[in-house]
């Protein structure tokens, strides 16, 4: 299995190690060039404007648009903002998800947390939740299932088919639930898609 992570901007290392460690081959995508032969997309936290931007300028965003058809994507806390089809702010974006959300929700950096969390389909103890200037999800289309939400009902996980979208930084905590949740997606839509070519 190799899965690409976006390596514009933002904390992309901490997310290629966290795979590593799991036994995953990781790609670090720069130009269209990268995309061929992946899985699945990993797009980290860090400037959605910057990642937005430089995305647009290396040609990437008509490309990851095409390929989140395809292969299951996961955006954390900057990455979810890229992946949202409103976020109220003139940047680029993939659109990719059927939801509007709220950039800096929670306040500034100094005004990061950590949280415990309940995400559906995690087993054990609650998730260590990293709060970095995160953005929340103000609203959901029908196709879009809410995953987690923070006491005051405020939605920081989502998933729709095949993508998944997290306001906070799972990469930068020890806990890798939620990067084996994500494997096992990957692993689901290879195999299904290996099945698919094989009757074909
Ligand atoms: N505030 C950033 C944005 O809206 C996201 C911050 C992060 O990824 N930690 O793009």
């Amino acid at each position: 299995m190799r899965i690409g992570v976006l390596a514009l901007q933002g904390d992309f290392e901490e997310h290629s190690s966290a795979l590593q460690r799991l036994g995953v081959e990781v790609v670090e995508i720069r130009l269209p060039e990268d995309l061929h032969d992946i899985d699945g997309i990993v797009i980290p936290g860090g400037e959605s404007t910057t990642i937005g931007k430089l995305a647009r300028q290396y040609g990437l965003v008509e490309e990851l648009k095409k390929l989140s058809n395809k292969i299951p994507f996961w955006g954390t806390c900057g990455g979810l903002v890229f992946m949202a089809a409103d976020v109220g702010f003139d940047q680029p974006v993939l659109g990719i998800m059927d939801m509007k959300v709220e950039r800096n929700a929670f306040g500034r950096q100094v005004e990061s947390f950590e949280k415990e969390l309940r995400i559906e389909g995690l087993e054990g103890p609650p998730f260590p939740g990293v709060f970095i200037r995160a953005p929340v999800v103000m609203s959901v289309g029908k196709n879009v299932k809410i995953l987690c939400q923070v006491d005051d009902g405020r939605i920081v996980a989502v998933r729709q088919d095949n993508m998944l979208a997290t306001s906070f930084h799972p990469e930068l905590t020890s806990d890798d639930r939620l990067h084996r949740y994500f494997i096992a997606m990957v692993g689901e839509t290879s195999c299904s898609t290996l099945a698919g070519s094989k009757i074909s």
